[in-house]
């Protein structure tokens, strides 16, 4: 059986940060990628906000970079998903496909989260060619086109208004008659000249050829006046919300309402010593990769420095 310092979960841009700090600070880490290896942001097309790559780049190759820059001071990345753990004992115990069992004397969760889609099959055929979850990640590619934002939350209202400062247009795809959002978003949204909110709409399919070009919805579906509306768009954005990766550290981590991890306010500090949680997983407004990096950085030194004050 392995008995590590620092394990790291998660692969994304909060889980290679860590280890790179980690490895640096001689915890030889060892890090679980987990079932998406390179994580969220593996699912955009291209990367033009994280510094250091003028250029942009291409996601896969920035999460490569990230790994790599791991492994030259040692990080033990490995495939494999963990399914247990058991946080109740020192060191804590966790489990990778049910059967190997690591103790670690601290532990980083960097597991992430996943956005939430409609489930409709054109979703995924438009997947990188005009749908997104994210319009911070890739509003930019949409400057002055059309485009529609799916939601009624604080989340589709902060989207569609940041959308609607790039963008021709913005529709605003609501399914009931009002919008859920705080009153200052929708007061925003609704004094917006250049965002449309369909109310009462719901998305049938996303249609085009090769990207997504339009959408057919329809509008108080089952209703005596049920019909269906056609918009032309270029991008599809969904905001119904995220789910984060935290159900496995349910019986031992305080979670807020939807499953965020709860941590000390500005550090990746959880309710059990030891353990921390960095970027998505634990982070319900910011959900950059650079600010996921940071807080990656940040599980590091504290695994380190609780590793020295408990002589471990
Ligand atoms: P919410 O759960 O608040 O809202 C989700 C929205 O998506 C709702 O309007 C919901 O509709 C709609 N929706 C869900 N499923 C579907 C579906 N299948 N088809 C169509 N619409 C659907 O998620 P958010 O991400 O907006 O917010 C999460 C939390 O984060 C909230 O507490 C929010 O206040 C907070 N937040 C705060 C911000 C801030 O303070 N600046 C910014 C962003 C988020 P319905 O209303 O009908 O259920």
């Amino acid at each position: 059986m392995d008995t590590v310092k620092c394990l790291i979960i998660g692969s994304g841009p909060a889980g290679y940060t860590a280890a790179i700090y980690a490895a640096r600070a001689n915890l030889q880490p060892i890090v679980y990628e987990g079932m998406q290896p390179g994580g969220q942001l593996t699912t955009t097309t291209e990367v033009e906000n994280f510094p250091g790559y003028p250029d942009g780049v291409e996601p896969f190759q920035m999460m490569d970079d990230m790994r790599r820059q791991a492994q030259r001071f040692g990080a033990d990345i490995r495939s494999g998903v963990v399914t247990k753990v058991d946080f109740s004992c020192t060191p804590k115990k966790v489990w990778v496909e049910d059967t190997e069992l690591i103790e670690a004397q601290t532990v980083i969760i960097a597991t992430g989260a996943a956005a939430k889609y409609l489930g409709l099959p054109s979703e995924k055929e438009y997947a990188g060619r005009g749908v997104s979850a994210c319009a911070t990640c890739d509003g930019f590619f949409y400057r002055k086109k059309t485009v529609a934002v799916v939601g009624g939350g604080d989340t589709a209202c902060e989207e569609a208004t940041y959308l609607a400062g790039l963008c021709k247009k913005v529709y605003l795809i609501v399914r009931k008659p009002f919008l859920r959002a705080s009153e200052i978003m929708k007061q925003r949204v609704m004094s917006t000249e250049n965002i449309e909110v369909l109310f009462e709409h719901n998305t049938l399919r996303l249609t085009g050829d090769g990207k997504v070009e339009g959408a057919d919805l329809v509008y108080r579906k089952g209703e005596a006046d049920e019909r269906e509306v056609h918009i032309d768009i270029d991008g599809f954005f969904l905001a119904i919300g995220h789910k984060p990766n935290s159900d496995l550290f349910r019986d031992f981590l305080q979670l807020d309402e939807t499953g965020y991890i709860i941590t000390r306010p500005g550090t990746p500090l959880t309710n059990v010593d030891g353990v921390f949680a960095a970027g998505d997983v634990a982070d319900p407004h910011y959900r950059q990769a650079i600010t996921a990096a940071a807080s990656g950085c940040k599980a590091a030194i504290e695994a380190e420095r609780y590793l020295k004050n408990n002589a471990l």
